[in-house]
């Protein structure tokens, strides 16, 4: 195949070691859970791209909705020209989220959805002349995206604070609030801390890329109860947590309370294209209200509410209005607990949980994710291993058969006698 052979030689792959990464799959076509390679293999998606393609891929409503809107305009600026997409778009979250949650503003990735949700957090207080509240709290195995800003509010060994330390920004990261200890040192920080800051950021329900860690909606409770005894923007970081991922349309419904700002990303255009949304309350928005063009938010991505994204994202929550997502990850997650539950006597697996359309088996180590992945491929599904961790976070529209191809991949693998994943062989 020339193209990837050609191509091999100037692309640079995600988190990858490009020194002894192996080539990637060719992926030709896909079609609800599947992916097709080229040579006629075909893989049941267990992440769905990154936990992106929640109705699967290529839901026929989706797609006469972005190709109508290819035809009639692809992308136009949205600096001072506005389409029906995105103001239809903005009118739909803002009615689909609590009342105070009415102010959406567009970007394009979810790492610069957060850049913006800590932009409105601390100008708001600038704008207010509170000079002194810049920081933003955030939390051990938190994972918020890969910019420079972003990676500041990681989890500090995942972004890499000491590498680049003097470059990023300095916020303070502590543990989450889940058990007594944890949520004394949370009080006391505040206690002492509060002063200097902006805002506290929290993946509600599930740290994903922190390794599926799941925490109590108790959690959160106790996180908009202190932010409004401090006077902080309290935001929830919904871009993987969003759209019936955990069970509930987002996850902050399970706690029973609402954020002051929540970002969504990955799910929101079915995994279609790339789009982002920051959505703030009334009041936040207020602060940036002025006669002076100074207390503006600025912020503006060239790519910002592209009509296709824009497009795509009415047509998948068309889809969550008229198909039944809530009852099918209700579903999921029954087969995934009933599924994955007999790896817990395998050799190497520590714990085994499961929560809305998540399952995760972890293990005590991965010394060879690559390896491991490769060979769940042979037994026909793609599914990436990463820290300890395998997980599935499927299509919720995939069928109970392909469901069962995945669980019963993950049961072989872990059961064979020749553990692939735990001699290191390769880095990936
Ligand atoms: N926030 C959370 C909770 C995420 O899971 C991710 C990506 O995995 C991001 C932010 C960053 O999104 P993106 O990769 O689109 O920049």
């Amino acid at each position: 195949m020339s193209w990837l052979e050609d191509g091999w030689r100037h692309v640079w792959l995600p988190y990858a070691q490009m020194a002894t990464a192996p080539p990637p799959l060719p992926a030709m076509r896909t079609e609800g859970a599947k992916i097709y390679l080229a040579g006629g293999r075909v893989l049941i998606d267990g992440i769905a791209s990154w936990w992106t393609a929640c109705h699967g891929y290529n839901h026929p409503h989706i797609r006469d909705a972005v190709a109508a809107q290819l035809n009639a305009m692809p992308h136009v600026m949205f600096g001072g020209l506005g389409h029906e997409p995105a103001y239809r778009l903005a009118t739909r979250l803002a009615a689909l989220l609590p009342d105070p949650l009415n102010r959406v503003f567009f970007t394009d990735s979810g790492s610069v959805a957060v850049e913006v949700a800590i932009k409105i957090a601390v100008q708001a207080r600038l704008n207010r002349g509170q000079r002194k509240r810049t920081k933003i709290l955030a939390f051990r195995g938190g994972y918020h995206g890969d910019t420079l800003g972003t990676m500041a509010i990681c989890d500090p060994e995942e972004g890499m604070h000491s590498l680049f330390s003097g470059l990023l920004p300095e916020h303070p990261v502590i543990s989450l609030p889940r058990d007594a200890a944890s949520v004394a040192a949370f009080d006391l920080f505040l206690e002492e801390h509060a002063a200097t800051l902006a805002a506290i950021i929290v993946e509600p329900l599930v740290q994903g890329a922190g390794g599926m860690v799941f925490h109590d909606a108790s959690v959160l409770r106790h996180l908009r109860r202190a932010a409004d005894h401090y006077g902080l923007t309290l935001i929830f970081d919904e871009i993987f947590t969003g759209f019936g991922r955990t069970g509930t349309m987002f996850a902050f419904e399970q706690a029973g309370v609402v954020p002051d700002i929540i970002t969504l990303s990955k799910a929101l255009t079915g995994g279609t294209s790339p789009l982002a949304v920051t959505i703030a309350t009334d009041e936040l928005f207020a602060a940036f209200l002025s006669d002076s063009p100074d207390t503006a938010l600025m912020h503006g991505p060239t790519f910002m509410a592209n009509p296709l994204g824009c497009a795509a994202a009415n047509a998948s929550l068309d889809l969550f209005e008229t198909e039944p997502r809530l009852a099918q990850a209700a579903a999921i997650s029954a087969q995934l607990k009933e599924e994955l539950e007999p790896c817990r006597s395998l050799p190497g697996v520590v714990d085994v949980r499961v929560q809305g359309a998540i399952g995760v088996v972890e293990l005590a180590r991965i010394e060879n994710p690559a390896g491991l992945r490769m060979a769940l491929v042979e037994q026909g599904v793609w599914i990436r291993p990463f820290r300890n961790i395998i997980y599935l976070t499927p299509a919720l529209t995939i069928a109970p058969d392909e469901l069962s191809t995945l669980t019963g991949a993950i049961r072989r693998v872990l059961s064979a006698r020749e553990n692939v994943w735990s001699t290191r062989t390769r880095f990936s």
